[in-house]
């Protein structure tokens, strides 16, 4: 009988078969946790970590910044903080922005998790759930402070500090409130939130704040607080539209060319040949689209790069596959299995974001899982 050995490349290389790489340096997310630590100073700095750590790994991302003395994390909703939970340090804490849903509380107490409250309801549940347990339970309080999304609105906080004074089983660690422009330094929307989180806070004297998010750290230590809750900046987007040093980018992404092929004047190219040939074209086509996290929008807009030449999308992105037009390179250059860059040293990810027509953070968190991740 022969025994059938398959042949296995004795070392293996890992990124040999992937349709794309998606490379995140740990490093730079380290670098940017501490500029804006320091920014920061004396306020701490937390990190948002929701949406899978903004695509990038929740576990491995918050582990990292762990490392770099973060100690506060938000998460959006309850289950990504149970799945959170174990891999972090018991003196990691876990907070959970959407608030406290009915049937978690138990769930949410005995696992260290800590709600954030944005309603009088909430808060009477929470403590309700509190003196079950005959122990007081920590939790966030956050207030709409016009943004209409979360949080206890202006009418409903007078109630909120009477059920408060009743209440000592519920510790209040810090006032919350996100705003809604902080991207935007010249928004008179910062100025007249910040007025109201002012009005907020005098109403509840002795609590501290937490206000400011990656956008909101660099509007000023007025609007720090106590803990500041950075998101975007930590992961390399730009928080402001004009930034005098930009953050360090987090990621980089090649993908594989999966053909190449050359077409005549006149060929279509793609769904519906919204791009006809003009002249003959040399075309590779890219093994990621719109599943991967690069948006429909790209079709007949964005381009990737090759070695400082840029391809440009020709034709509709697919769910599996793009085509770019390589004439603009040497014959030859690029074959099946080569990578050519979408984010990296030509391409920002904000550049892909501006030509896609959305933001940095929907790019982020579209990426998806088909990309053969490298953490460095
Ligand atoms: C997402 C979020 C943040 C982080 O925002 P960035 O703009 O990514 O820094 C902070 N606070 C709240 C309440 C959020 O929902």
């Amino acid at each position: 009988m022969n025994n059938v050995v398959l042949a296995m490349p004795r070392e293996a290389d890992f990124t040999q078969g992937a349709s794309g790489i998606l490379t995140i340096d740990l490093g730079a997310l380290q670098r940017n946790y501490r500029r804006l630590s320091k920014a920061a100073s004396p306020a701490k700095a937390s990190a948002v970590v929701k949406a899978d750590g903004y695509g990038l790994g929740a576990t491995t991302v918050s582990r990292a910044l762990y490392a770099e003395g973060c100690r506060q994390f938000f998460i959006a909703h309850f289950s990504e903080a149970l799945l959170l939970r174990p891999d972090l340090p018991a003196d990691a804490q876990i907070f959970v922005l959407s608030g406290l849903l009915p049937g978690t509380e138990i769930a949410c107490a005995t696992n260290n998790i800590i709600p954030v409250l944005n309603s009088i309801d909430q808060l009477r549940c929470w403590s309700n759930t509190a003196r079950a347990m005959k122990h007081t339970l920590p939790a966030a309080l956050q207030f709409d402070t016009g943004m209409s999304r979360l949080g206890v609105p202006p009418e409903e906080r007078a109630a909120v500090a009477a059920a408060l004074k009743n209440s000592s089983y519920v510790n209040i660690m810090f006032l919350m409130s996100h705003l809604a422009a902080a991207d935007d330094p010249g928004s008179d929307q910062n100025i007249s939130q910040l007025a109201e989180m002012t009005r907020a806070a005098n109403e509840f004297p002795g609590i501290d704040l937490c206000f400011a998010n990656s956008g909101g750290l660099f509007l000023g230590a007025d609007y720090h607080g106590v803990l500041v809750r950075p998101g975007i900046a930590l992961y390399g987007g730009q928080p402001a539209a004009e930034m005098k040093e930009p953050m360090e980018p987090v990621i980089s992404l090649d993908v594989a060319v999966i053909q190449t092929r050359t077409v005549h004047a006149g060929a279509r190219i793609g769904y519906s040949g919204t791009h006809i040939a003009e002249k003959e074209m040399r075309l590779a086509t890219l093994a990621a689209g719109y599943a991967d996290g690069l948006p429909r929008s790209l079709s007949n807009r964005g381009a990737v790069y090759y070695r400082g030449v840029r391809l440009p999308i020709v034709g509709r992105v697919s769910m599996d596959s793009m085509t770019v037009d390589m004439s603009a390179l040497p014959k030859g250059t690029l074959a099946l299995g080569s990578h050519v860059e979408v984010i990296g040293r030509n391409q920002t990810l904000e550049d892909v974001a501006r030509d896609a027509g959305t933001i940095s953070y929907e790019i982020l968190t579209s990426l998806g899982q088909r990309y053969t991740r490298r953490y460095r």
